[in-house]
């Protein structure tokens, strides 16, 4: 039995049980992969305090400082269902375990989809990037592309193109389902042009680095390519709330809905980081979070 359990081994993971046994509170945390999305991550350099680092050196560091506490971590373990009875949580493992706490912290992450198209993995971080916010600068002075014509696609594009030399726009209707205003702000751009009607189909590289996307017109069915430099994919991020969506409110993104403590709509189940509604979905914010949510599990219980 635990006073805390926090599940995700991430940023905002990493945080609240360094923040939960810094409490004093029993903590254990559970996760299929500590470093969470940061073991996919080349260089991060915005981090603050952090000029320069690399996900996998940042993953052995969060490890290393929970290590320098009682956590108990559970990893390579993936949790299948969580049930509220009474003042306990009762979290369930694939494989059987059963773990029982007075408070649990969800923060398990979210993925970016992806496009599914031949090139796409091979590139990622070579030239296919999900994260404007990470990935922008350096691409500056280049030729980019954007997929996704929602309000995260269309967003990006706008930011982008303030970094960049030129943004492409593709959407694979024929409008974009971004709000009007982002719309309008995107068409006042100079150096933005948007396709409709646009089927993804392969993206291109040399070996090294991306160099262009094949795409289907679909109006026409012809084939077409475009020179690049770069490929932003924005088509969707999907939190990592299946197991918790029965038991926790969730937006119909899948988000936990949180307030600004953490405190989802159940007492005694708090999440955070890119599970959640917060917005902006970055490590700083992530840790951030993760502080907030084992502070606000601490006052409750000492309160309770
Ligand atoms: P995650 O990092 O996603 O961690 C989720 C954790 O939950 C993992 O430990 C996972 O194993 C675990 N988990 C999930 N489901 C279960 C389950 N059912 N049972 C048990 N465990 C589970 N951000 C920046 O600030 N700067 C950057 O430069 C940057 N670059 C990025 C580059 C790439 C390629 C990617 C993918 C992301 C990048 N980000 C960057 C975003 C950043 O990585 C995320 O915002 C951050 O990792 C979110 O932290 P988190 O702890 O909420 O979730």
């Amino acid at each position: 039995e635990y006073d805390v359990v926090v599940v995700g081994g991430g940023p905002a993971g990493a945080s609240a049980a360094i923040y939960s046994v810094r409490k004093g509170l029993k903590t254990a945390m559970l996760a299929e992969r500590i470093g969470g999305q940061v073991q996919d991550t080349k260089g991060i350099e915005n981090l603050i305090g952090v000029k320069y680092t690399e996900g996998p050196q940042l993953a052995a560091q969060l490890n290393q400082h929970i290590a320098e506490y009682p956590v108990k971590v559970l990893e390579h373990r993936r949790v299948q269902n969580v049930i509220s009875e009474g003042k306990y949580k009762i979290v369930h493992l694939e494989g059987g375990e059963v773990i029982k706490t007075k408070a649990l912290i969800v923060a398990t992450g979210a993925k970016w989809r992806e496009l599914n198209i031949p090139g796409e993995k091979e590139y990622i971080g070579r030239g296919v990037a999900f994260c404007p916010h990470c990935d922008g600068p350096y691409y500056k002075g280049k030729k980019i592309a954007v997929v996704g014509g929602g309000n995260s696609g269309v967003e990006a594009a706008i930011d982008l193109a303030g970094i960049v030399k030129e943004v492409v726009l593709f959407e694979f209707n024929d409008t974009l389902k971004a709000d009007q205003v982002l719309v309008n702000k995107l068409k006042s751009l100079p150096n933005v042009s948007i396709v409709t009607e646009a089927r993804t189909s392969q993206v291109l590289g040399d070996g090294g680095k991306v160099i262009g996307l094949e795409y289907e017109n679909r109006k026409t069915k012809e084939m077409m390519k475009v020179d690049l430099d770069g490929i932003f994919v924005q088509i969707g991020l999907l939190p990592n709330s299946g197991f918790v969506k029965d038991v926790v409110e969730t937006t119909k993104f899948g988000e936990i809905v949180v307030d600004n403590k953490g405190r989802t709509n159940v007492p005694g189940i708090y999440a955070a980081g890119d599970v959640t509604t917060v917005p902006y979905k970055q490590i700083i914010i992530a840790m951030g979070e993760g502080a907030k949510a084992a502070l606000a599990a601490f006052e409750d219980q000492m309160l309770a």
